[in-house]
């Protein structure tokens, strides 16, 4: 029986294995974490909207069904690609097709202050790491009796104009605004600042420009303070740099400016392309081993004179591609090359209101935001998962209260010693 061993099961790596499953191959997952996480909602993990089970999904319980696909726990740290070996930590795989799908990391873009002082979201670990630190600050502020330092304490730094850097700055925004004054009425309602810095002159710069101006004005409506063209360089526990020599006093830095591949890029002996990416042939395989297939974040593919993009979506086509291009070849059934079908991009920034495109036509405010709502219940994996997520998202909407206000990081409450 043929092998096939999949990398990474993030939204890519998973389709892969759904398209293969129960056809006749033997599939081997490996992931170095047990679960499935849905990356689009970690900022809300982050702003105590979600618990951190309901965005993730263990990788068993989702592939016990799937006849031939079994999954094991593992870190891959290498391959070689002519003995058609894979090595995992203290063991070695023998693979007949081999599908990387190991996604990326953030990308601090070689500052190393930044690196060190700034939170990102990539793991769940972060989204729940980032949650402390917020309702770790207005613990603080609330004892803090100097107001330059109960200032800086409330100032949140998010760098990155792109979805996540939207989103979360909405999200933090409301729960200032909309929960956290009133369970700090010590603090006052404009105390806490939030700024959001890009360094283009634009925010999501993947849609379009009417709809970028009505994400910069519903922002700035909710109180955020966006600044265009600006671009932080450094970062102190308790204050941002900015590259034009300015400081900001803040003890919370977000960094959302980049992404580059998964470290095992760089133990692969693979070209690399902008970003660290891996270039792929248009049947999503490796130039000289067409039974390796890259997909997702981890691969480059330009498609009419542009990059893919890296996102859900494209992942998502990809490993489906790469299923069937397998279940194809092992059939000896031709397959045409790969191509991306784009239905569009979304953001959401607050309550009732989001930006999208799809299929080429625009929607804000409402609309574009119940659309946004039924895509991620639709694409979030398991009937659980949905069920709870609906139902924060409709106590939220109606009662205005975000429950996972938990600070479960230790020593906020200071220390006896
Ligand atoms: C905060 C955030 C918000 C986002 N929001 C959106 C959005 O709104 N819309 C959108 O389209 N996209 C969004 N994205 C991007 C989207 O999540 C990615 O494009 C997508 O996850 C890429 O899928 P992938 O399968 O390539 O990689 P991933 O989904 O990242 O999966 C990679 C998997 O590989 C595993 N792995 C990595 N290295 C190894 C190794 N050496 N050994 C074993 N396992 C390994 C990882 O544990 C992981 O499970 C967002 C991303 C982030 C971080």
């Amino acid at each position: 029986m043929k092998r096939v061993v999949i990398v990474g099961v993030g939204f890519a790596g998973l389709r892969a294995a759904r398209a293969l499953a129960g056809k006749g191959m033997e599939v081997l997952l490996f992931d170095r974490q047990n679960y499935h996480l849905f990356q689009p909602l970690l900022y809300q993990v982050a702003t105590a909207s979600l618990e951190q089970e309901s965005i993730a999904y263990p990788i068993r319980a989702l592939v016990r069904r799937w006849e031939g696909v079994s999954f094991r726990l593992a870190e891959v740290c290498g391959a070689d690609f002519c003995k058609r070996r894979l090595f995992i930590a203290g063991d070695v795989i023998d693979y007949d097709y081999l599908v990387l799908a190991a996604g990326s990391v953030t990308n601090f873009f070689g500052m190393e202050s930044i690196e060190r002082h700034a939170y990102d979201l990539k793991k769940l670990d972060h989204a729940v790491e980032l949650r402390n630190q917020v309702l770790g600050s207005f613990e603080r502020a609330a004892r803090e009796r100097d107001p330059v330092r109960r200032r800086a304490l409330l100032t949140f730094v998010i760098v990155g104009g792109g979805p996540t850097g939207v989103e979360f700055a909405g999200a933090l925004a409301e729960l200032a605004r909309f929960v956290l004054t009133k369970d700090y009425p010590e603090l006052g309602v404009t105390e806490p600042r939030i700024l959001l810095v890009e360094a283009t002159d634009r925010l999501l710069a993947a849609l379009p420009v009417e709809l970028q101006r009505y994400a910069l004005e519903k922002l700035k409506r909710m109180g955020v303070e966006v600044l265009l063209s600006t671009r932080v360089s450094g970062a102190e526990p308790e204050r941002v740099h900015l590259q034009d020599g300015s400081q900001i006093p803040a003890h919370t830095l977000f960094w959302s400016a980049g992404v580059c591949v998964a470290p095992l890029a760089d133990v692969l002996a693979v070209p690399r392309a902008p970003g660290g990416r891996v270039p792929v042939e248009p049947d999503l395989t490796l130039a000289e081993h067409p039974e390796v297939f890259v997909v997702g974040d981890l691969a480059y593919l330009a498609q009419d004179g542009a990059a893919l993009p890296m996102v859900a979506s494209v992942a998502m086509q990809q490993g489906d591609y790469a299923g069937r291009a397998i279940l194809a070849r092992y059939l000896g059934k031709p397959l045409p090359p790969f191509r991306y079908r784009d239905k569009g991009a979304m953001a959401t920034i607050g309550r009732s209101a989001a930006v999208a495109t799809v299929y080429g036509r625009n929607f804000s405010g409402y609309l574009a935001w119940i659309v946004w709502l039924g895509l991620h219940l639709y694409y979030l994996i398991g009937f659980r998962n949905r069920l709870l997520v609906l139902l924060n998202w409709a106590y939220y909407y109606i009662l205005y209260e975000r429950q996972v206000r938990l600070i479960t990081r230790e020593g906020e409450g200071g220390s006896c010693q």
